[in-house]
């Protein structure tokens, strides 16, 4: 092969080497790192409290306590699909209470030990927001609750 096709060989497989990093980089879902003054621009202070800060909003007074629309709940800071209204339920805790989460990436759990207590906080895995707890006494078919708080929500209707 001569010189020059050598270099057009490898500025070629360089190209596609690129080429497969964006796509994959495209792909990836990667977590939103805000810094904490950016957070507080974009949020409203009980938002920021609760999603930030990992605030309790008071029982029975949040937006989506007795909410039976039919659609999807997203995380009030970055958007991803969280809930799915199919699996939201009354559980008389008074605040919004799902079986499962609408996949099994969107939400994780983190142990919690504050306030005395051992519970699993529940974080949303794109933005780390805050959203509640998880409690093993929920119904079937998943004997779950997801606990969150409506401040951490942004419904969509289907
Ligand atoms: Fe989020």
């Amino acid at each position: 092969m001569s010189k020059i096709r050598i270099k057009l060989f490898s500025l070629a497989m360089i190209c596609s080497l690129m080429i497969q990093a964006q796509h994959t980089k495209e792909m990836t879902k990667e977590p939103e790192h805000k810094s904490e003054k950016e957070w507080m621009q974009e949020l409203d202070p009980e938002q920021y409290q609760v999603l930030r800060q990992c605030g309790t909003e008071a029982p029975f007074t949040g937006k989506y306590y007795k909410h039976d629309e039919k659609g999807s709940y997203h995380c009030a800071g970055c958007g991803a699909a969280l809930f799915s209204s199919d699996t939201k339920y009354e559980s008389g805790s008074g605040w919004p209470s799902f079986y499962a989460a609408i996949d099994g990436d969107a939400v994780k759990k983190v142990l919690d030990k504050s306030h005395g207590m051992i519970r699993t906080e529940i974080k949303c895995a794109s933005c780390d927001g805050h959203l509640g707890h998880i409690f093993n006494d929920g119904p079937a078919p998943t004997g779950m609750r997801y606990c969150v708080n409506s401040l951490s929500l942004q419904f969509e209707q289907k």
